[in-house]
């Protein structure tokens, strides 16, 4: 599949500078296998780069200005690297200037060079397409002017780009599409950026993506309550339990234990950011063990728990996991990303793959009347130059 995205990025080049790339890059996409909403909870979470990317040629153009084309949109900008860089009106050009921006200001300096790039992955339906476009931008300025740039740094960079763009994201999206490698999901800690490789080896089943399709404009605001509420949840655990300093060292048991000195809001909040952090640990050691009924048992908790509890699905996403638990051949599914819409993320026995999609695809259209998308999707490596 991406041998083709390669060619054609290739030949799309030549066609339009007249000379080959000097450097080819394939920037991914990725998933979260669990641990929603703990990024900035304290929480681990367990991402991996998947088999669907972002290809770039580039080559150096020995002047100071550098032209870039998006083959998907069919666009094109010039950007004079001697100015200061500045916000534009065509959105996704902002992700290079941003990364452009991010490289000049922390030092690193280069010439002028020829971009195209061409894409796979689905565009804001929550595999992150955007960090795929910085991250592999940035690899692609390192890998032609031999800038001495760590993996961590490319993505912190790439996550600084986004956040100059205006999106105030977490660092899980940007450090998975660079550090992902073939069959290992990451275990992220947010707050350190230490990491840890588990094997991803889901054994009898296949991991699909369902996009319900749906974007319910709640998800900013709700994202800004969840913040506040989990901070209050936080101090009042503390005020009863000095020892605890985190929600990673608060159980279970302590946030029963507070029931009535809460909210109901908050109480469902802390309660969720509590159990969602232990099913990370739960997960390592289920994939480690080879366990994946289980890991499918936690995606399921892990469902309940973001639509009950954190109250960020919707009804479509609902729909989606109570189906799927009552089906036979899916293991585990729960909506993945910050909710209110985007996909879900399944296993599904092999063998099965097609029969599922067929009844999910009717059911949906029959209730919602929305098409139902499908992604199957392997673990990949991350950035890389061919
Ligand atoms: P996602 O969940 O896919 O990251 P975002 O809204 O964060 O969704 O980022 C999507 C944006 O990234 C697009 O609106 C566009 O500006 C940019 N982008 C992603 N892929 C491409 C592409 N192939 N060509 C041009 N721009 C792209
Ligand atoms: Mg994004």
């Amino acid at each position: 599949m991406n041998d083709i995205l390669i060619q054609n990025t290739v030949a799309f080049f030549e066609k339009s500078f007249g000379s080959s790339p000097q450097k080819t890059v394939l920037s991914p996409g990725r998933i979260n296998i669990i641990g929603e909403h703990i990024d900035y909870n304290d929480g681990y979470v367990l991402p991996a780069a998947i088999d669907k990317v972002i290809c770039f040629a580039f080559a150096k153009n020995n002047t100071t200005t550098s032209k870039i084309i998006a083959i998907d949109l069919n666009e094109e900008f010039e950007i004079d690297l001697t100015q200061e860089v500045k916000l534009s009106d065509v959105v996704w050009t902002n992700y290079i200037r941003g990364v452009i921006k991010q490289l000049q200001d922390n030092g690193f300096s280069f010439e002028g060079f020829n971009c195209v790039f061409s894409s796979n992955i689905p565009v804001g339906s929550g595999l992150s397409s955007s960090a795929a476009l910085e991250c592999g931008m940035i690899f692609g300025i390192k890998s032609l002017f031999d800038l001495k740039i760590e993996k961590k740094d490319i993505s912190l960079l790439g996550q600084k780009a986004e956040h100059w763009v205006g999106i105030n994201c977490g660092i899980m999206d940007q450090f998975s599409s660079v550090h992902g490698l073939e069959n290992k999901v990451i275990q992220l800690d947010c707050n350190t950026l230490d990491f840890e490789y588990h094997n991803a080896d889901f054994k009898d089943y296949s991991l699909i993506l369902f996009d319900s399709n749906v974007k319910h404009s709640l998800f900013t605001s709700e994202y800004n309550t969840r913040r506040i509420e989990c901070e209050e949840g936080l101090s009042i655990i503390k005020s009863h339990f000095p020892e605890v300093k985190t929600f990673r060292n608060a159980n279970e048991e302590q946030v029963l234990s507070l029931k009535d000195k809460m909210t109901d809001k908050v109480f469902s909040r802390v309660h969720f950011v509590v159990k969602e952090i232990n099913r990370v640990i739960k997960a390592c050691k289920a994939l480690d063990q080879g366990n994946i009924e289980q890991l499918g048992e936690l995606l399921f908790e892990t469902h309940y728990g973001l639509s009950q509890e954190y109250e960020v699905s919707c009804e479509e996403l609902d729909m989606l996991v109570d189906t799927a638990k009552e089906d036979d051949a899916i293991i585990g599914s729960r909506l993945m990303g910050g909710g209110f819409g985007g996909c879900t993320i399944n296993l599904v026995k092999k063998g099965h793959e097609n029969e599922v999609k067929r009844k999910f695809s009717k059911l949906y259209l029959d209730t919602f009347g929305i098409e139902l998308k499908f992604y199957d999707v392997k673990i990949s490596n991350g950035t890389t130059l061919l």
